[in-house]
């Protein structure tokens, strides 16, 4: 069974009458202005759209047009991005910002060609910021008009791999409507968000069930088809806090490691450390073994040029990062000797942590050394 696009004319009007009475109000719909609608689609990748509201709405408050952004400082960029993870997307907005401060004179390319020479902006965000803001036909497909595209087309291929992203594009590029493609394209996000759900769909409730190959089916349930998911790798990881004269060692991660950009205790992973923890875990404020403390030591040394004595244990957080979990081990000790601070390495107390951009972890281990010593 195949989609039969004689059903298109009647698709485009039920969708567009089911969305006037559903669309719901978000604080990126009520505008035209690109530079809004372009962070917020950097931001929903990835993230749902009820975490978003707050971080997009104290984001435009302090950087209120592209101007703003590309003047800013990286490290208040990033701070700004606090929380919402995947940090690459804000060291991107604010390189793009700067390039069409500079090479567009602040005003938005309107094509999808030029959005997709800019840094971070790829074939779906191009297509929304097109069509959102510049009411031009441009195709979309990102996680739920993917799931919604394949189920009308019952798609029988893993939706990620390239036939199956071939066929979706192509699907996306004939249903748009010339007439009103933002409101269009919208419409359909809204539908795959709030009908067309991953588990259970309300296929009774969906104005385009007519013409849906999965629903006719009954294949709901098995479409889209996904990748097998990769194998969990457990990883431990230490984050150790060097303190001198009540201020701790704060490193920034360089370009090309993890949380570039990002601030943090001296975090490493290291097998022979990893080793030497006690089987039964350590505890709140326990000493660390000897053995132990001299490892991390000498691994802080390698990383910082600091090594560190009187080891105690804070605590564990666990986190995951792709398909890695990660037992982070959060340690305090004192600093060995003194260092000189540089663009990268910066001693800081306690009170300052606030306006360093750390990483989620890095974030939650300063709220701990704060209470720490309250
Ligand atoms: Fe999705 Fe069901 Fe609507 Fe088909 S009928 S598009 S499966 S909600």
């Amino acid at each position: 069974m195949a989609f039969d696009f004689a059903n298109l004319t009647k698709l485009r009007q039920r969708l567009n009458a089911w969305y006037q009475q559903h669309a719901r109000d978000l604080p990126w719909r009520r505008t035209g202005d690109p530079y809004r609608i372009w962070i917020s689609e950097i931001m929903l990748q990835q993230t749902t759209v009820t975490a978003v509201v707050p971080f997009f709405d104290r984001f435009i408050t302090r950087f209120p047009s592209v101007a703003e952004l590309a003047a800013a400082e990286q490290d208040e960029v990033l701070r700004y991005w606090e929380g919402l993870g995947y940090y690459s997307r804000a060291r991107n907005i604010h390189k793009t910002a700067q390039i069409i401060t500079s090479q567009y004179q602040g005003v938005f390319p309107q094509t999808v060609d030029e959005l997709l020479e800019l840094p971070g902006i790829g074939r779906y965000t191009a297509g929304a910021i097109v069509s959102f803001a510049f009411n031009r036909p441009a195709a979309i497909v990102e996680a739920n008009t993917l799931r919604l595209y394949a189920r009308l087309i019952g798609l029988t291929e893993n939706a990620r791999s390239t036939g199956g992203q071939r066929e979706l594009w192509a699907f996306a590029e004939q249903v748009v409507n010339p007439k009103s493609p933002g409101a269009f394209n919208q419409a359909l996000m809204e539908l795959g968000a709030l009908v067309c759900t991953p588990t259970e769909p309300k296929c009774a409730d969906c104005p385009v069930q007519f013409a849906c190959c999965a629903s006719h089916l009954g294949k709901q349930a098995e479409i889209p088809v996904q990748a097998a998911r990769a194998e969990v790798t457990q990883v431990v990881a230490f984050s150790v806090a060097l303190e001198q004269d009540g201020k701790y060692l704060l490193r920034k991660n360089p370009e090309g490691e993890r949380w570039a950009g990002l601030w943090d205790f001296v975090r490493f992973e290291d097998d022979a450390a990893a080793a030497l923890l006690p089987k039964r875990g350590l505890h709140a404020e326990d000493s660390v073994p000897a053995k132990l403390a001299s490892r991390l030591s000498s691994v802080a040394r390698e990383r910082v040029s600091v090594g560190g004595n009187d080891f105690r244990f804070v605590t564990q957080l666990t986190h995951s990062v792709t398909r890695y979990r990660i037992r982070l081990q959060c340690l305090v000790a004192t600093a060995s000797t003194a260092c000189q601070e540089t663009e990268s390495l910066r001693w800081v107390s306690p009170a300052e942590f606030e306006s360093f951009p750390l990483s989620v972890t890095g974030r939650k281990f300063a709220k701990l050394i704060e209470r720490r010593l309250q």
